[in-house]
């Protein structure tokens, strides 16, 4: 087992090796649930679970945790505007509880459709308030935290690397700083519970030791990772925008209640970005991947488009890549119907492609290494094989796929029934006439002692 992972923590690529015997205990950044989920989002938890893929392939008992944001996560990410779930609540004109709802199950309908595997447990935050309280009471008692009159805060100067993970340059932040950090002591302080505040009702709150109010969204992470993962587990990943302020404040948290930097390989994955700009969902414009079913594309299409980037690199998203991702999976797919039967894998094959993934999940390499199987002298029924034995880890369901049924035109069908009479009648001449007329418009007609069935011409 040769995996390698770059550990954005340690800034370096680790030979991967679990903590705790055969099982790889994981956990992913979730969404927030306030709106529908871009392509961009998708692309991060495709790579995640590839990652996934790479370690069930390698034999390991993954659990994975995948929590739900519906609550907390504000429209700034310095600890000021409104919770983005309650935001959109006002503007669907529906309760906070039910968009939650409503785009939870909108992004695990994304997720299906694009292979993703369903985690060991999904988690939400609003279902996990007495484990926060309980998280945010220990770092209190250890004293780092300090009141507001909005809410609780995490005092980052009393901890001596708050912010390694990002190597923040925690002076030139306080000094560079222009935005207004209200009654906060430092610039990178952040809530860990926010009081309800008298002015505007709130939909989401809960009584706490500091008073009525909500956690902040670092805390949820945290706290679930914990109850679910333990206080230090294999592998904690998210999109590289988590980098210098979520997982910063994750860590901290974890640092002063238990003493750990809760992960041994913290995992990012690079941004999805359109023509203009990065994609993002409070910029308004985004793209969904309903938008791409809409014009006709299959969602494993953007799958493959994400596998022919590294997941550490930024990705232009274009029509253009995206037409070339969908010829090059259409290819693949009929070249794996021409295959027929499978028979045995090529080894040599596999252990390429498997080099290329356990490098860092390098997918545009190992997607070469299927591109030059396809194309080699191999026996169709090796090349099957093959195939089918390395899209484990692509998911791109080629076992499944089927060629689409073939409409049968009016026409054909009338000239087969005509044909048929023929044959009955044992006119021989108009029945081979008829079958000639059918094959020029693209139709087959094979007989069998079940009677005659109508087919697309294959040549
Ligand atoms: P959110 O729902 O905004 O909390 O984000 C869900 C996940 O998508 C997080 O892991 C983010 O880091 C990730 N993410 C957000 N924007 C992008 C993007 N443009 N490309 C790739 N991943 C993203
Ligand atoms: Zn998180």
């Amino acid at each position: 087992m040769k995996l390698e992972l770059y550990d954005t923590y340690q800034r370096k690529r680790r030979r991967f090796a679990p903590l705790q015997g055969n099982e790889v205990r994981m956990y992913a950044c979730g969404p927030t649930v306030y709106d529908y989920a871009h392509i961009g989002n998708l692309r991060t938890y495709i790579f995640e679970y590839v990652l996934r893929r790479v370690l069930e392939f390698h034999g390991y008992a993954v659990k994975h945790v995948i929590n739900i944001t519906d609550v907390g996560h504000l429209t700034s990410d310095a600890d000021s505007g409104e919770d983005k779930m309650q935001q959109g609540a006002r503007r669907s004109g529906k309760s906070a509880w039910e968009i939650a709802e409503l785009y939870t199950r909108a992004f695990q309908h994304d997720m299906q459709k694009l292979n993703i595997l369903q985690p060991t447990i999904w988690c939400r935050a609003s279902a996990h308030i007495p484990e926060q309280i309980a998280e945010i009471t220990q770092i209190e008692r250890r004293g780092f935290t300090y009141i507001t009159s909005d809410g609780l805060y995490f005092d980052t100067s009393k901890l001596d690397n708050y912010g390694y993970l990002a190597r923040l340059d925690i002076a030139g932040l306080e000094a560079g700083s222009r935005v207004d950090i209200g009654e906060k002591k430092h610039v990178s302080d952040f809530a860990m519970w926010k009081f309800s505040g008298a002015e505007t009702a709130r939909q989401m709150e809960w009584d706490s030791p500091w008073g009525r109010g909500f956690p902040g969204w670092h805390i949820e992470c945290s706290a679930m990772a914990v109850k679910y993962l333990g206080a230090q587990f294999d592998i904690h990943c998210g999109g590289k925008d988590h980098i210098p302020v979520h997982h910063c404040n994750e860590i901290a948290q974890a640092e002063v209640c238990y003493g750990t930097t809760l992960a041994n390989f913290w995992v990012h994955g690079y941004f999805l970005e359109t023509e203009q700009a990065r994609m993002s969902k409070s910029s308004g414009e985004f793209l969904r991947l309903a938008t791409l079913l809409e014009r006709g594309y299959d969602p494993l299409s953007y799958r493959y488009l994400c596998l022919t980037a590294n997941y550490r690199s930024d990705l232009k998203f274009t029509w253009d890549s995206l037409d070339s991702a969908a010829m090059a999976l259409q290819r693949l797919r009929a070249a794996a119907h021409s295959w027929g039967a499978a028979g045995a894998a090529d080894e040599a094959t596999v252990a390429r492609f498997m080099g290329e993934v356990d490098g860092d999940l390098n997918t545009p390499r190992a997607l070469a290494v299927v591109w030059a199987m396809v194309k080699s002298e191999l026996p169709a029924d090796a090349k099957k094989a093959t195939l089918l034995c390395v899209d484990r880890i692509l998911g791109l369901g080629l076992r499944d796929w089927q060629p689409p049924a073939v409409e049968i035109p009016a026409q054909v069908k009338q000239m087969a029934r005509r044909r048929e009479q023929a044959r009955a009648n044992r006119d021989w001449r108009a029945a081979d006439r008829l079958r000639a007329a059918i094959h020029q418009l693209g139709f087959d007609i094979e007989d069998s002692v079940t009677g005659s069935e109508i087919r697309q011409r294959k040549t």
